[in-house]
């Protein structure tokens, strides 16, 4: 299928404007916020919003605030051309690229409101990167006020922000569906992420075992095995072999809050986060109690490429 190039906005004035008259003219707005880097998870967003909406809003915005002082903003990849061509492929309709001024036109400190979500970001990636949950959660509060879409997409690739984002929809009763969608991975199991870009050769199949270890995992959640010490320590130990010392955290917590469970027993997230290289790398598995059972997502992998 072919779609017609999508069109570019760099400003909020002119896209709210149009924005407001597609919904006037009853149709439904999708958005996709990403940080650009595009790859096949993105395009998943995209395919799984066009299925629902009408207007499929695309944005990139590589945001200043959601980084820590040590982190890679700077180093961050930015491939403006190939994500307007991704973009185009999947039938967009509107890509946004904000500059930083745009979105943050009195500073990114200065008497900006600030939206956190407690509780929720005191665990794993909120405990190991202060202050990023509360730049993510005040972007998309921001995106969905300038975008007003009626369903927002989202990857269950990175479960806690999936989880905040939920949490700040109901709490500030924001009108939009925030809709989860499976993790894109490699053929060899690597969950898609514009940070892979950092793995050298041998780091990339090295970081291949992440995923070959939570696989193992669900194999044994879906088997019976509910106690969270012993799959957590089966997958420390499998992480161990590949980056010595550079795991960050290895955690079971429940689907909404975040807090770490000592027994699989309802809906959970085994979430991990290793440092293989330069890059800190993200992933985990969605566990599902449905009829007494725990099932496990454990995502979609692309098939391997003809040699
Ligand atoms: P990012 O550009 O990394 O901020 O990600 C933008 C959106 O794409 C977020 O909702 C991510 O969860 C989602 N995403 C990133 N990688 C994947 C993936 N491998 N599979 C599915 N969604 C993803």
């Amino acid at each position: 299928m072919t779609y017609e190039p999508p069109a570019i906005y760099r400003t909020i004035t002119p896209l709210r404007r149009e924005l407001d008259e597609l919904r006037a003219s009853g149709k439904r707005v999708g958005v996709v916020l990403t940080m650009g880097a595009l790859h096949a998870g993105h395009a998943s967003l995209i395919d799984a919003a066009k299925v629902e909406c009408d207007v499929v809003v695309l944005t990139i915005f590589v945001n200043p605030t959601q980084f820590g002082a040590n982190e890679d903003l700077g180093a961050y990849p930015r491939t403006l051309d190939a994500d307007c061509e991704l973009a185009a492929a999947h039938g967009a309709t509107m890509v946004f690229v904000p500059e930083v001024a745009e979105m943050y036109p009195n500073g990114t400190r200065a008497q900006l409101a600030t939206v956190r979500v407690a509780d929720l970001t005191s665990h794993l990636c909120g405990a190991s990167r202060p202050g990023h949950f509360d730049g993510v959660a005040t972007v998309v509060t921001k995106f969905f006020g300038i975008l007003g879409p009626s369903s927002a997409y989202f990857g269950k690739k990175d479960a806690q922000q999936l989880a905040v984002i939920r949490k700040l929809v109901a709490d500030l009763n924001i009108d939009v569906e925030v809709v989860g969608c499976p993790i894109i991975r490699e053929s060899d199991g690597l969950a898609m992420s514009s940070r892979n870009r950092y793995l050298n050769v041998e780091e990339r199949s090295a970081a291949a075992e992440i995923a070959a270890a939570l696989m193992r995992a669900a194999d044994e959640i879906e088997a019976g095995e509910s106690a969270a010490r012993t799959i957590i320590e089966r997958v420390q130990a499998s992480l161990e072999a590949i980056a010595p010392g550079a795991i960050d955290y290895v955690e079971v917590v429940d689907q909404s809050q975040f807090q770490p469970l000592t027994e699989i027993d309802r809906n959970a997230v085994l979430a991990v986060a290793v440092k293989v290289g330069k890059a800190r790398l993200i992933d985990n598995l969605h566990i599902d109690l449905i009829d007494g059972a725990l099932l496990v997502d454990r995502g979609q992998r692309l098939k391997a490429e003809a040699p």
